[in-house]
């Protein structure tokens, strides 16, 4: 299997979107022009913010000696904005008349309220989307590409809607199909009108291509595909990337940071994160900043949004800045992909480690999982017919791994599971 070689080699263009926001010619970002700017960017939003968000105003109140900032260091004595206190008090950051906000998305959230959070942007909150998004997209398609979106394009504004206007922006073709729950005409589609070029959610990706394999349909137009919305195992890169000799890239979205936050360069080493628009911390559990290369939890304030503008949330995502230069020529730092979130110490494996281990049994189309104390229930799907001979493969794996499982059950199903087709984020469910 040769490596694919369809994405150009070149600089991120991350880079040249935020030196297009800075007004500088390509290639001249420095690290002292962007502090820069994100110093001048984070005062703006402090102000506006005590201005005119009613959170805000009570909030910082007590820090208003200390803004304006003098550095971005100074950031560190401001209180974060957590998940609940969107939750609870989203509707008082909203920072504009509700005339002026266009789209309010609405997030379950696994918060300890139970309510919902909203997010409210504004028409330009958009637009500086689709930029991103518009460059972004460049990494892997040009003006020629036709580009498959699976994920939500309806209603208006929702993420694939945003992508398929910036996929026109470069002059490409978008097919705005967005979440599918049979995988077999989405691949007719692909192989009918040679699609080169996909973005849709891991595990609804593995769908296509298992079914791709399994119904024999040769090689695939794909060229190269943008993975979003939840974690993307390695392995699963991999199966992926040999099955339809394709270069498999990886987005970093979170709804509350405006839908795009990062993508890969052409090396694929992890992401180059929207620095002209987010102001990035990686903070250890007591919410100090980790040392140089550590691990950390990602947090970021807005420093161009109106509508519902950020100071310090806490996203609970884990990363860490991968350490030395990215040879694609950037002075933007590299981020590890997303494979942890925070959460409780008592669970017996994450979801992504259960992806890790279950996706290097090429048999498996997917699966759902269920835990109480030591016992994890799995349902694998997979069209396998020697089902004791898997079921063994599987609770080996399982068990040599996490010494957390003291037990394993399997349930052995045909086809996909439903949540293969669903954007939510993957989870264990913790049964008490
Ligand atoms: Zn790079």
């Amino acid at each position: 299997m040769t490596e694919p070689i369809h994405v150009p080699k070149m600089i991120t263009p991350v880079q040249l979107e935020i030196e297009r926001k800075l007004g500088i010619p390509d290639h001249s970002l420095t690290l002292e022009k962007l502090k820069k700017w994100q110093l001048d960017r984070l005062n703006d939003t402090l102000a506006f913010c005590m201005n005119h968000s009613p959170f805000y105003k009570e909030k910082l109140a007590d820090f208003s000696n200390s803004i304006p900032l003098r550095s971005l260091e100074e950031l560190q004595q401001l209180p974060f904005t957590t998940s609940d206190d969107i939750s609870e008090k989203g509707h008082r950051m909203v920072c504009t008349s509700q005339s002026q906000i266009e789209r309010i998305v609405t997030l379950n959230t696994s918060g300890t309220t139970g309510t919902a959070k909203r997010i409210y942007f504004t028409k330009d909150d958009q637009q500086l989307t689709v930029d991103f998004f518009a460059y972004g997209m460049s990494t892997l398609i040009s003006s020629h590409s036709k580009v498959l979106v699976l994920l939500p394009c309806h209603p208006a504004g929702s993420v694939g809607d945003l992508l398929s206007r910036a996929i026109r922006k470069i002059g490409a073709q978008p097919y705005s199909i967005g979440p599918f729950n049979n995988p077999d005409p989405i691949n007719d589609l692909i192989a009918s009108e040679k699609l080169d070029a996909l973005v849709g959610a891991p595990k609804q990706v593995y769908t296509l291509v298992q079914s791709w394999k399994s119904s024999n349909r040769g090689s695939c137009p794909i060229q190269a595909l943008l993975l979003s919305t939840d974690y993307a195992s390695p392995i699963l890169k991999k199966s992926i990337e040999s099955a339809w000799n394709c270069d498999v890239l990886e987005h970093y979205g979170m709804t509350e940071a405006g839908l795009g936050v990062g993508v890969d360069c052409y090396l694929k080493r992890g992401y180059h994160l929207r620095e002209a628009d987010l102001y990035f911390e990686l903070i250890d559990k007591d919410g100090n900043p980790v040392a140089e290369g550590e691990p950390g939890e990602v947090v970021f304030s807005t420093l161009t949004r109106h509508g519902m503008p950020l100071i310090r949330y806490r996203t609970k995502d884990i990363s860490q800045i991968i350490p030395g230069e990215c040879p694609c020529g950037t002075v933007l730092s590299t981020y590890k992909w997303i494979s942890k979130r925070m959460q409780n110490e008592d669970s017996l494996c994450t979801i992504a480690e259960l992806d890790d281990i279950l996706f290097q049994i090429p048999e498996i189309n997917g699966f759902d999982a269920t835990a109480k104390k030591g016992t994890l229930y799995l349902k694998i799907y997979s069209d396998e017919q020697n089902k004791e001979e898997l079921k063994i493969k599987i609770s080996e794996s399982i068990l040599n791994t996490f010494p957390g499982v003291n037990k394993i059950e399997i349930e052995l199903l045909a086809g996909f599971p439903s949540s293969a087709f669903s954007l939510q984020k993957k989870k264990i469910e913790y049964i008490s």
